[in-house]
């Protein structure tokens, strides 16, 4: 080895130890004859001293280093004199008086500073990830990554587990993206399809055999680049057999608790999860992944909005619509300005307008309060409980309009600093439909098709597909989609029921799902699953905005890795190999 320790390692322990490390120079100091060296490697920091006195060949050498340097030092571990000790650094009582110093590589200055959490441009810095990787914090949420992951792995192998790898060249298997292809290049005009996820080929497993499973799975979706999306992302991948719902539920839960007592001891996560219908969400939080961390639940407001003259309320309810709203604490004191930002918020999101109600004493100025007879605001106010000072904001229309009352919700909680980021609030959404009517007029799978429905709604597929509901769940945390999982069709009239709802022709069935429903022929075993993002659940024990943060090499905003400069051209010679022919109009 180059060197006895690290440098993060050395403490009072090591007084008078001579050793020998190697690292990168995080920062340098010149004062006055002794130069200072923060001496970083992944374990951590520690001050080297170059004194001309004692080496006048190292100090020489030391005054030549530059940030980023890759230098070899040796030298006595000593104490720091009194008044000089850096709390701050976990190696902080002690410093190097080094000897002899040796340069294993210059560095030009880096593009941006790795010393400093500071704000970089994001393309740039995947530009250079090599270096932003270096950054403390960046080496953190790697390092984190690495433990989630490890602890996946004991506490699945503790109960019984398997984990087993799944092809990435494959055909197509639905998850409601766009696949990527790749051409083949020995059976021309043929493609593989990169997996969107396992799903198909762990229930596979399942038919196999091998009853509990587990893979840290990638996962490729061609989707648009919208919200906080990556091309491969990674999932946690498993399914069992004999199980019902409930069954995989306790295992995940457990799961998510004692994954995050042992790697984040200080978040708080409450247990047990708290578990809504879709239903319930839908209506109470105008979404299907809440943010529990906060209440401003939505209220519903039409069986009194019934009784008004107000138009825009009476109008909506005419068209089957609701009027519902809710109430944000201490906010009556919002200017016209502020309101009509919030207006244009949800206006943004579908909804006509916003009726703003600040509760202030007698004096309710608001454009609907010249609509409201005292009682009924009386009445408003009282379904939210809402006090003197609070202001309450109300949307009328139809159901996707309560989806903008979903989105205000949150941007109420952020300005109101709701969201404690200590907390870790996981619920299950649960009793999806199964189905839903897509925008083309025809009926998708609200999870995919190979989830089962619930027992007793099976005959409704005939008569009502819309009432079937699911044996489907969602964990959700802070507001965040983990994970959807299902208990699995494993009957081949069912599945094939299901795949001919969805508009799937006879030939398109055996083409696309003929081996497994061929499988379900051969004693295939009840069984379900899930699949929770890794991604997104370290960023949110890491406590990152963006998945980016904690993917050693993402793809930028605009699905191109600016590193490798990827997707690029071929060469004409390889599309001849593939049998392609580009045609770029
Ligand atoms: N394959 C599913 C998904 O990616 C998860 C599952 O049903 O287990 O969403």
């Amino acid at each position: 080895m180059i060197r006895t320790h690290s440098c993060g390692e050395l403490d009072r322990k090591h007084v008078g130890e001579r050793v020998t490390l190697a690292g990168w120079v995080h920062r340098r100091r010149d004062h006055g004859g002794l130069v200072f060296i923060d001496l970083r490697d992944r374990q951590g920091l520690v001050q080297v001293v170059f004194n001309p006195e004692l080496s006048s060949e190292g100090h020489e050498v030391a005054t030549k280093l530059r940030h980023e340097y890759v230098v070899k030092v040796s030298g006595e571990v000593a104490r720091r004199p009194p008044g000089t000790e850096n709390p701050k650094l976990a190696t902080g009582e002690i410093e190097v008086i080094a000897e002899h110093v040796e340069i294993l590589n210059p560095s030009k200055p880096p593009p941006f500073y790795i010393n400093e959490d500071v704000e970089v441009d994001e393309n740039l810095r995947l530009r250079y990830r090599y270096l932003d990787l270096r950054r403390q914090r960046m080496q953190q949420n790697i390092i984190l990554r690495h433990r989630v992951v490890k602890f996946m792995r004991d506490f699945l192998d503790a109960r019984g587990f398997i984990e087993i790898e799944t092809p990435i060249l494959i055909k197509s298997t639905p998850e409601g993206a766009r696949d990527y292809l790749v051409p083949s290049r020995v059976h021309p005009g043929k493609f593989y399809a990169l997996p969107q996820s396992p799903q198909q080929l762990k229930q596979l497993l399942m038919v196999a055999g091998f009853e509990k499973y587990f893979q840290v799975a990638r996962c490729f979706r061609d989707e648009d680049l919208r919200a906080d999306r990556q091309p491969e992302f990674t999932q946690l991948d498993l399914e069992m057999s004999f199980v019902e719902e409930e069954d995989i539920l306790n295992l995940t839960e457990e799961l998510f608790t004692s994954l995050v007592e042992e790697v984040k001891p200080t978040m708080c996560i409450p247990k047990p999860f708290t578990r809504l219908s879709y239903q319930d969400a839908m209506e109470r939080y105008g979404t299907d992944k809440p943010d529990l961390r906060y209440g401003l639940e939505i209220h519903d407001l039409s069986d009194i909005a019934a009784g008004t003259d107000f138009a825009v309320f009476r109008s909506a309810l005419e068209h089957g619509g609701r009027v519902k709203g809710i109430c944000a604490p201490g906010l009556a004191h919002y200017s016209r300005r502020q309101l009509e930002e919030l207006g244009e918020f949800v206006k943004l999101r579908g909804a006509k307008g916003l009726v703003a109600l600040p509760i202030a004493g007698d004096e309710t100025k608001s454009v609907a309060a010249k609509f409201l007879s005292p009682g009924q605001i009386d009445q408003i106010a009282m379904r939210f409980r809402a006090g003197d000072g609070d202001l309450l904001l109300i949307v009328a229309g139809e159901r996707k309009v309560m989806e903008a009352l979903g989105a205000l919700r949150q941007e109420i909680a952020r300005r109101l600093e709701l969201t404690d980021p200590n907390l870790l609030a996981f619920c299950w959404i649960l009793n999806f439909p199964l189905l839903e009517w897509s925008e083309e007029g025809r009926w998708q799978p609200m999870h995919h098709p190979f989830t089962a429905p619930k027992d007793e709604d099976i005959p409704l597929l005939d008569s009502a597909p819309e009432k079937v509901r699911a044996k489907h769940y969602d964990i959700v945390c802070n507001g965040c989609e983990l994970s959807s999982g299902s208990i699995r069709i494993h009957n081949r009239e069912l599945q094939e029921k299901i795949f001919k709802l969805l508009g799937y022709s006879d030939e398109e069935i055996r083409a696309r799902f003929g081996h497994l429903l061929e499988a379900f022929e051969y004693g295939a075993p009840p069984h379900g699953g899930i699949a929770p993002g890794i991604d997104r659940l370290v960023m949110i024990l890491a406590g990152e905005q963006t998945i980016r943060e904690v993917i050693p090499f993402p793809k930028n905003q605009s699905a191109m890795d600016v590193m490798f400069d990827s997707p690029s051209e071929v060469s004409e010679e390889q599309l001849k190999e593939l049998h392609l022919k580009l045609r770029l109009d």
